[in-house]
């Protein structure tokens, strides 16, 4: 059931006062702004720093910044970053060690202090994300004890999308353009002849608590109304869908396809998609040493099951070839994922389209798998004795 509940509009000066009482409550805002040609997400200080007037092109193995004549602050796809860089850091000292002068050891904890983080901005495709890394991460008998500490306060708001960018396909997810729970605020941007302005759901009692500290009036039908539009706009412009097929059933039925030759053909295993995939968890722990021997560390970072070293076993990696590899992630990710967590691990973000530096586009090689398994399936039929 979609909680479309209107609550209020924030003009442009609404945005100001969010970010200032978000700050005043000691939180960290983190939201995107522009930095080096892209839309990144870094700590924002004032609500000017969103990337007011920028859209953005995308294509498979593509991505460019638009400038735009609306001054639209939202009007733009997911970037590089997804929300698990600050959730879930790509790189964090866990502990280091050293040796005293009388040959004992002392362990310090280097985990560094959790901020209260406030996120700005959240696109629907990664507020779902966000809720499958929590089940990933905290929601099961292995929790991380560091990723729940800094989710645990974090006070989400969401930016609905209406300009979807031509590599997004999460309508055909179930997990976007609109939001329907599990935010504390959600805002639809609209620039029209009546103006800029932000239409705000409440999701939450502290998202209620904030509104009421900011300066808003209530929403009238007409804004309410064309923030519906906008949105189911979106939906039909989306740029890419997923089959309409039984996703798990098409991977299990496709695990000695020849399309993996294909795209192993063309795959580089260097693991972009993972990295920038927001549902992507793994990682990998390492010790390193100073040369005197005297003091050494334990770092946690991101891996990627592109890596030859991520399936290392008893003397060899147990998925060697790219074809193995490629095939474990999409099948991990659209399949094997629902055995294990409950759903889907792709929300249809587009990013490891967009970033894939040689463009494989994961829609793409499910439609292909599923026009291979249906000439196989015909195949078969036509092959099978009569009885
Ligand atoms: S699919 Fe693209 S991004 Fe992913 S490992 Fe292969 S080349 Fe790299
Ligand atoms: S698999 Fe690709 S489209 Fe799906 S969530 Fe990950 S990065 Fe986004």
């Amino acid at each position: 059931m979609s909680q479309r509940r209107t609550t209020a509009i924030l003009e442009r000066a609404g945005l100001d006062d969010l970010v200032e009482v978000l700050r005043a409550q000691g939180r960290t805002v983190i939201g995107p702004t522009v930095r080096d040609g892209a839309v990144v997400l870094a700590e924002l200080t004032a609500a000017s720093q969103l990337p007011f007037g920028w859209g953005t092109q995308v294509e498979a193995g593509r991505y460019r910044l638009v400038p735009r004549t609306d001054g639209a602050a939202f009007a733009h796809t997911t970037g590089p970053q997804s929300w698990k860089a600050y959730l879930h850091p790509e790189r964090e000292k866990l502990w280091s060690a050293d040796r005293t002068a009388d040959g004992q050891l002392t362990v310090t904890d280097e985990r560094p202090p959790r901020p209260s983080y406030a996120f700005l901005g959240v696109r629907p495709c990664d507020l779902r994300a966000i809720a499958i890394q929590d089940r990933v991460l905290a929601g099961g008998r292995y929790r991380d004890r560091d990723y729940e500490e800094r989710r645990s306060g974090a006070f989400l708001v969401v930016a609905e999308c209406t300009e979807p960018g031509a590599t997004c396909f999460c309508a055909s997810m179930g997990s976007g353009p609109g939001a329907d729970e599990g935010f504390d605020l959600a805002l639809t941007e609209l620039v029209d002849e009546a103006g800029h302005r932000f239409l705000v759901r409440v999701g939450s009692d502290a998202g209620g608590e904030l509104l009421s500290a900011v300066a808003h009036r209530p929403a009238d039908p007409g804004t309410d109304t064309a923030a519906h539009h906008a949105v189911d706009a979106a939906r039909e412009r989306m740029g890419r869908a997923m089959p309409p097929v039984d996703l798990r059933t098409l991977m299990g039925g496709s695990l000695d396809a020849d399309r993996w030759d294909d795209v192993a053909a063309r795959c580089l295993t260097c693991g972009n998609c993972t990295m920038v995939c927001p549902t992507c968890f793994c990682t990998t722990t390492e010790e390193v040493t100073d040369l005197s021997g005297d003091h050494a560390e334990r770092w946690q970072r991101w891996d990627s099951c592109f890596d030859l070293d991520f399936s290392y076993l008893q003397g060899g990696p147990v998925r060697a070839s790219a074809r193995s590899r490629y095939r474990q992630w999409m099948t991990h990710k659209l399949s094997t994922w629902y055995e294990q967590f409950g759903s889907s691990g792709c929300v249809g973000c587009g990013r490891c389209i967009t970033w894939c530096p040689v463009g494989i586009d994961i829609t793409e090689e499910a439609a292909a798998l599923h026009d291979e398994l249906a000439e196989r399936l015909r195949q078969d039929e036509r092959t099978e004795p009569e009885r």
